[in-house]
């Protein structure tokens, strides 16, 4: 379908012609009714400060496209016709989304507007590290999901592990093998629907700031199969002058001490923290200390304590106030949290930021997803 998103970085010696107007009003209408629920067109114009005449035939033609329904009429307050509620197709519009960031499967949804999740499916690797195979995986994912649509689907969203390109491409995913796979032009050609890739971590920051309680600077750290962040400023994802921005997972802490990084070198942040990781060590720490708590502490304690040493100088350059550890609760949420915090407050100086909030969100895991909708909302309809 064709696009409704604003350019993005329409020159500003660019003129505004008509139809850019009009995309942008469209733009403006979807943005309000997403954020504002179901109202009347008399409601809409007054929020967007369009004249009512421009509104409803804006409407009228969102309604053909079928990207808004109407709602049925508010009860009158007083005398006068009732006012017919328009809202965004919530139910009747649907997104695919894809995590491929687990630690041994990749995980896809179909949902709706409102984030729901409609259909999952969970489909461990078989070709982890074999390139065109593991693309051919994803496809079928997400194949499966189109076909179990029951409403228009509007597109694809993909969070992905790796380096991305603005166009889709995944640089460099070493998990995958994968090396300048234009995995959304692969997405497309096979299903026929626009399709966003993304990095994971990236998509998990926009789901935290459009579903979540994301302040508007932000930092998240992913942490699944490895180690990756996330930069929010302004609301705006910063990525960074070669598409990495918030890439901390192998950033040495320390002097080359600590757990060999898969990467070749020593003591990168993802070698005290992946999931993977950490659930050894935890492992190793239980076995040689049975029914011992405090070698288990020890290793959550350790591991936290790196995670705030990367963090610290993140959080003074940038006197963030939201750190948000997108991480299975069972592990992350307790001691290693706790340490994080402290080690954190102790390294930055305190005064302008005691204030900071390290969390854990409970429900995390469905982050990537939401933020594969949101990729596709914003790029679609220009929603965010
Ligand atoms: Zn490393």
């Amino acid at each position: 379908m064709e696009s409704l998103a604003t350019p993005r970085r329409a020159g500003s010696s660019q003129r505004v012609l008509p139809r850019h107007a009009r995309a942008h009003n469209l733009t403006l209408l979807l943005r309000t009714l997403f954020h504002g629920g179901a109202m009347s067109r008399a409601d809409l114009a007054r929020e967007t400060g369009l004249t009512r005449v421009t509104t409803s035939d804006l409407v009228a033609h969102l309604l053909e496209r079928e990207l808004v329904v109407e709602k049925g009429v508010r009860a009158p307050s007083g005398p006068g016709k009732p006012a017919v509620l328009v809202d965004l197709d919530r139910h009747g519009i649907q997104v695919v989304a894809l995590d491929l960031a687990g630690a041994e499967e990749n995980v896809g949804a179909l949902m709706d507007l409102t984030g729901a999740v409609l259909d999952r499916r969970i489909r461990t690797r078989a070709t982890v590290g074999s390139g065109d195979d593991a693309v051919d995986e994803v496809v079928d994912l997400a194949r499966s999901l189109v076909d179990v649509a029951d409403g228009r689907v509007l597109g694809v969203g993909v969070g992905s592990p790796g380096i991305i390109s603005e166009d889709g491409q995944v640089l460099e995913a070493p998990n995958f093998g994968w090396e300048a796979v234009p995995l959304r032009d692969r997405l497309e050609d096979a299903l026929g629907v626009p399709t966003v890739v993304g990095n994971d971590a990236n998509a998990a920051a926009l789901a935290e700031h459009t579903f979540g309680q994301a302040e508007p600077d932000m930092f998240l750290v992913r942490v699944g199969r490895g180690v990756g962040g996330a930069l929010l400023v302004r609301g705006e994802l910063v990525v960074g002058s070669a598409q990495a921005a918030g890439e901390i997972g192998h950033v040495q802490v320390g002097e080359g001490d600590g757990p060999e990084c898969a990467c070749g070198k020593t003591g990168c942040l993802e070698a005290w923290l992946s999931v993977p990781q950490l659930t050894r060590m935890l492992e190793e720490a239980d076995a040689s200390h049975p029914g011992g708590d405090r070698a288990h502490e020890q290793v959550l304690r350790e591991a936290g304590g790196r995670l705030a040493l990367v963090l610290a100088p993140i959080v003074g350059a940038l006197n963030l106030s939201d750190v948000v550890i997108a991480a299975p609760h069972e592990l992350f949420g307790g001691t290693l949290l706790d340490a994080a915090l402290e080690k954190l407050r102790s390294h930055t100086l305190s005064r302008f930021h005691t204030h900071v909030r390290l969390r854990v969100p409970l429900q995390s895991d469905d982050l990537v997803l939401q933020g594969g909708l949101v990729m596709v909302l914003s790029a679609e309809l220009g929603v965010s």
